[in-house]
């Protein structure tokens, strides 16, 4: 088992830090991807507010929204080690177009892949993994959000059909998506034990959608409120049980955290790229500034963020392919990550001096793609909580 010279272990467990061929050839794929379709338009995706939609197509044609999903309905198969080096190449090009994949794949197809019932598999899955269809995933709403066990839209049972009504916010390809996969209290019992999961077609009547403008960073991204008013869906579009809607969201979103995490390695990846770049470019003081003591730090200090955001992420993809617990250490690489991003980022602006402050140079929208990492898909602090709870036994939430 042990046949590198690096190995980490952890528990029983040691891990072998040597990619196979097959992952290798999946890294230089999605490399290619990147230098061909996503690298050379993000600038301007990014300033028209707007990612190419055509771009949906093209990940689907190369495999990278179908991986992990049984090639049965549609996937490309693949483990998660494979999806987390393709999650890092989009985000080193671009955090917009990551994102279309670890929400459409990531939060819905896997979900369905792991909670749906063989006709859903059948419905949604091969339309996800192709790229035809898009899906988005609905949690948060106006005034719920770190504690999206009080959400307050409703799904009322009437007759064969459910009735749903609520409003969700921030929500990732909210105004692409072709399917919802909507959380709603369904029960009358309280707290998270009241949600259930439920996949809507978009196009279902009572259901509009209002783009979210204005954010700092993923501006290319498409951001959505969404408002539910009447909306009637059959009994079969129940994802799982009724009142395990919960277990649903925290499941997608364990996984969710590592994709998030990996996209964070390739945000760092690319300020380091940038800054080292840049350093041995400009010159101050009669030599470039790659000489200068201090800026050698600051990019050291980025090198081994990126390093030790992708150990934390790598362990996770292994956990979750060896079919053991993996949701504390997914926070962990989480947290880590997404903190690191900004670090990086921030880091690599300050090695561009003022050129890092204006948008013909890569690092600032680096920086303000990296900012909402610390916030989506549980903050910060949401994942200091868990891994707390975990160290101590005593839940704070
Ligand atoms: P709040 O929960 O109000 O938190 C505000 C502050 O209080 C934070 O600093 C938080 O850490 C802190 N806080 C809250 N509770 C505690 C506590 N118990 N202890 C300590 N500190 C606490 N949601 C979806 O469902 N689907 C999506 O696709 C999606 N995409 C998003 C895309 C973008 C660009 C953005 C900005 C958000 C997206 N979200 C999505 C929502 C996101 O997950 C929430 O914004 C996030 O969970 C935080 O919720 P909130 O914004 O309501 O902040």
């Amino acid at each position: 088992m042990y046949t590198g010279l690096v190995a980490l272990t952890w528990g029983d467990a040691v891990m072998n830090l040597e990619l196979s061929d097959e992952q290798e050839a999946v890294r230089r794929l999605a490399r290619d991807f990147v230098e061909r379709e996503v690298a050379p338009h993000a600038t301007a995706w990014d300033r028209a507010e707007e990612v190419d939609r055509g771009i949906v197509r093209k990940l689907g044609e190369v495999g990278f929204l179908g991986l992990t999903v049984d090639e049965e309905y549609g996937g490309s198969g693949g483990d998660h080690l494979s999806y987390c080096l393709v999650t890092e190449e989009l985000g080193r090009g671009d955090s917009s177009v990551r994102g279309i994949v670890s929400v459409s794949l990531g939060l819905v197809a896997k979900t369905v892949a792991a909670w749906g019932s063989e006709e859903q598999k059948r419905a949604w899955l091969p339309g996800l993994t192709s790229g035809e269809y898009v899906g988005c995933f609905g949690l948060t709403e106006p005034g719920t959000g770190s504690d999206a066990g009080r959400l307050t839209t409703r799904a009322v049972r009437d007759g064969d059909d459910y009735v749903i009504d609520g409003t969700k916010m921030f929500i990732t390809n909210g105004t692409w998506a072709d399917v919802v996969l909507l959380f709603a209290r369904s029960t009358d019992a309280p707290g998270h034990r009241g949600v259930s999961a439920f996949l809507v077609p978009a196009d279902t009547p009572g259901l509009t959608r209002r783009a979210v403008h204005g954010k700092l960073g993923l501006r290319g991204q498409a951001t959505a409120e969404l408002v539910l008013e009447g909306v009637r869906v059959p009994a079969s579009a129940l994802l799982g049980e009724e009142g395990k809607g919960f277990s649903v969201a925290m499941s997608a979103l364990a996984k969710g955290r590592m994709s998030v995490a990996a996209g964070c390695v390739g945000i760092a990846r690319a300020a380091l790229d940038a800054a080292v770049r840049y350093a041995g470019e400009r010159e101050q003081f009669g030599k470039p500034i790659a000489g200068h003591q201090l800026v050698q730090e600051l990019i050291s200090d980025i090198a081994v963020d990126v390093d030790a955001a992708r150990l934390l992420t790598w362990r996770v993809a292994d956990l979750v392919d060896r079919g053991r617990p993996f949701a504390v250490e997914s926070s962990k690489a989480k947290l880590f990550a997404s903190e690191a991003a900004v670090r990086a980022a921030n880091n690599a602006l300050q090695v561009f001096g003022g050129y890092g402050y204006i948008d013909e140079y890569p690092v600032g929208k680096l920086l303000r793609d990296a900012r909402v990492m610390t916030l989506y898909e549980g903050t910060s602090q949401i994942q200091k909580l868990v891994i707390g709870r975990d160290l101590t036994g005593v839940s704070a939430f």
